[in-house]
């Protein structure tokens, strides 16, 4: 018998270096994902600047 669950697979994030799992809304590109949240997706790309919420001036 073997104890075996059925385990999501799991990454980790690029940014913060934390374990994330499998996410549904990962189904179509699981392969692509680097981030384990949007949130660390768009730290990303704001390389370095300040944080802003939501405002684009210009
Ligand atoms: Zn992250």
């Amino acid at each position: 018998m073997v104890h075996k669950k059925p385990g999501l697979p799991t990454k980790t994030c690029v940014l913060c270096h934390r374990p994330f799992a499998w996410r549904k809304k990962w189904e179509r590109d699981w392969e692509a994902v680097k981030f384990c949240s949007d949130r660390c997706r768009a730290k990303s790309k704001k390389s370095g600047d300040s944080e802003r919420h939501g405002f684009n001036a210009r």
